[in-house]
């Protein structure tokens, strides 16, 4: 099942809601496509909350298009509780760009930075070993 989320109020809904059950706004799928642009946009925001929000959402989109913002943001910030958060929505991203931007950080950064890719890397490696996770 893929997870929506609400353009108004960031609450998750249904995919196939046309209204929000928390804010009751109208809803159409023009909206909730409109709804990544909104995020993307979102990585740039001047309060941390809202970026971590949106990193966040991205990550649960599986968004394709917020890797190339998401890594330029992770090369930028200097939060240790952002990056992680980042990492965290690369590998929910899962694609091999996601992937390989993982191992650039674990190559890149030092620390609990570099241990926190290094143990998001040493699970995708197993999940492809096995064929399936468990
Ligand atoms: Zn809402």
């Amino acid at each position: 099942m893929k997870t929506c989320f609400c353009p108004f109020c960031w609450q998750e809904i249904e995919e196939s809601a046309t209204r929000c059950a928390q804010c009751k706004a109208d809803i159409t799928q023009a909206q909730k496509r409109n709804f990544e642009e909104k995020l993307l946009n979102a990585l740039g925001h001047k309060l941390p909350d809202t970026v971590e929000m949106a990193v966040w959402i991205l990550g649960e989109l599986q968004s394709g298009k917020a890797i190339p913002p998401l890594t330029a943001l992770l090369k930028r910030t200097e939060s240790y509780q952002l990056k992680c958060m980042i990492l965290d929505a690369l590998d929910k991203i899962g694609t091999d760009v996601a992937i390989s931007a993982i191992r650039e950080t674990f190559a890149r950064e030092t620390g609990l930075v570099r241990k926190k890719a290094g143990k998001l890397l040493e699970h995708t490696n197993t999940e492809t070993n096995n064929g399936h996770g468990g």
